[in-house]
């Protein structure tokens, strides 16, 4: 995947995926501390559920299509102008 540009959509899908990532190994255990940093709170955690959770949200990423925005035609590909 060398591709010269990302599209917002694949952007947002390689920060969700490395959120979810960094969230997977630094998950707290049972007494609420991660392993990986072995504190609670891990600072890398929050950090990733913010990127998780910007990713997710904001409707700033419309190339998706979402069941609850309004149709949006577009066409995909990169816009050429000029
Ligand atoms: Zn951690």
């Amino acid at each position: 995947m060398t591709a010269p540009f990302l599209s917002l959509a694949q952007i947002r899908n390689r920060l969700i995926l490395t959120a979810r990532w960094v969230l997977r190994d630094h998950r707290p255990g049972p007494d609420g501390r991660c392993p990986v940093c072995r504190t609670a709170g891990c600072p890398e955690a929050t950090a990733a559920r913010d990127v998780l959770r910007a990713a997710t949200e904001l409707r700033l990423w419309s190339t998706t299509a979402q069941p609850t925005a309004p149709d949006r035609h577009d066409p995909g590909g990169p816009r050429r102008s000029g």
